[in-house]
């Protein structure tokens, strides 16, 4: 390892892996908690937590302690068979949602894809919609993941050019407009796909009483409410789950990113018996969805939720990351959306990219999102004193 260098080993990924990101000239070699160790045995605090997948940090104990007990019994089984861990890994996920049933896949844009699934087989076995008329409703501004579905609904060209043709049943509405949903909602509609906050948009946060209006909006005409939870939830807000910030129950609850733990690629669509239950065998399924090592590390995270522990230092946290980027001045600093541990800071002039990059040297890793604006989603384990230090170094960039 140590006579290969940092230069050769990104330059190897430049000539040999697809260029569908632009990383940071950072390459990774070790890390723990809030922090990473470069090849070179440079340090940074990872305020990125890889979009949210590494809420409770990288390699937590407990996390690893169960998947290396996992390791030594049994890692797959395919659901051809049962195993041990996935009546206890969906009773207890289901628990947690106080919801009912579960459906295990692996990524977060196959759980958004067995939503759109489930929303239309229920719309045309349940609701009663002609068939292939379901319509389903997203919002302007979305992200729910990467495949040739999901992107059809993107507003992003970058997700979206060069990929179709698209595939059709989708409407799309403004972000934050209740409004504007009320007016294309009608008896065709099996779903209104939301997220609580719209993350890789830039944190946006809607206007107060938007979820909730969509949630009477979808009772009135008989369409599931579906939560994309995947980068708001877990802990991330403050709470388990971004539409408890608005007392919103949703139908459909569908999850990733940190119920993986950081380990494994974890996702799930939870909802109710009756939504669900419109799956029967051979309908759906995925190879690696609900595998043993994933159930083990995802009961461990429902089990750390529980404590109540990581919301509440996502809430505690957030309130002082907020109240110090609320003081950044104004003129170098255009908005500042915070809800929990995790902003969007929209700077007036410098560039995301750029900001990153000065941030990097500085020893603390983010992401631009769009333009000008990073996004900051310290891992929930992070000590306050780490968090100062990190945003002691965006003010230092800014100023
Ligand atoms: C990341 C993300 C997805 C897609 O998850 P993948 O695991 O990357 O497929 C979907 N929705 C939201 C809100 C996300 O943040």
């Amino acid at each position: 390892m140590n006579d290969v260098t940092a230069a050769q080993l990104r330059a190897q990924a430049a000539v040999h892996s697809a260029h569908n990101y632009h990383p940071l000239p950072v390459v990774i070699a070790h890390a723990e908690g809030a922090w990473v160790t470069d090849t070179d045995g440079r340090r940074y605090l990872d305020l990125l937590a890889a979009y949210s997948a590494l809420n409770f940090g990288h390699r937590h104990p407990r996390l690893i302690a169960v998947a290396q007990r996992q390791l030594e019994r049994v890692t797959l089984v395919s659901r051809a068979f049962e195993h041990d861990q996935f009546g206890p890994f969906c009773a207890e996920l289901a628990a947690m949602a106080d919801m009912e049933m579960v459906l295990a896949m692996n990524s977060g844009a196959e759980a958004i894809e067995t939503a759109i699934k489930t929303a239309r087989k229920w719309g045309y076995e349940v609701k009663g919609v002609p068939a292939n008329e379901a319509v389903i409703i997203a919002f302007e501004g979305n992200f729910h993941g990467r495949t040739t579905t999901i992107i059809s609904f993107s507003t992003d060209p970058d997700s979206k050019d060069s990929f179709g043709p698209y595939t059709p049943g989708f409407r799309l509405v403004p972000y934050g407009d209740a409004d504007a949903l009320a007016a294309v909602m009608d008896e065709r509609v099996v779903g209104v796909l939301v997220e609580p906050i719209q993350g890789e948009a830039g944190v946006i946060v809607p206007p107060a009483g938007f979820l909730r209006r969509v949630r009477e909006l979808c009772t009135q005409w008989g369409a599931l409410m579906i939560a994309d939870e995947i980068q708001s939830g877990l802990g991330r807000t403050g709470t388990t789950f971004a539409c408890e910030h608005e007392s919103v129950v949703p139908d459909m609850y569908v999850l990733g990113k940190a119920l993986g733990g950081g380990i494994v690629p974890v996702s799930a669509v939870v909802s109710s018996a009756d939504i669900l239950g419109v799956f029967k065998p051979g309908q759906h399924g995925s190879t690696f969805g609900g595998n043993p090592l994933a159930c083990a590390i995802g009961r461990e995270v429902i089990a750390m939720l529980a404590t109540g522990e990581f919301q509440e230092r996502s809430a505690k946290l957030g309130a002082h990351m907020n109240d110090r980027l609320a003081a950044l001045p104004a003129r170098a600093v255009r908005d500042v959306r915070c809800r929990g541990l995790w902003a969007g800071v929209e700077f007036a002039e410098l560039n995301g990219r750029e900001a990153s990059e000065r941030l990097m040297e500085a020893g603390v890793l983010v992401k631009d999102t769009h333009g000008t604006t990073i996004r900051l989603a310290p891992p929930l384990v992070i000590s306050q004193d780490d968090l100062d230090f990190a945003l002691d170094q965006l003010e230092a960039i800014i100023r």
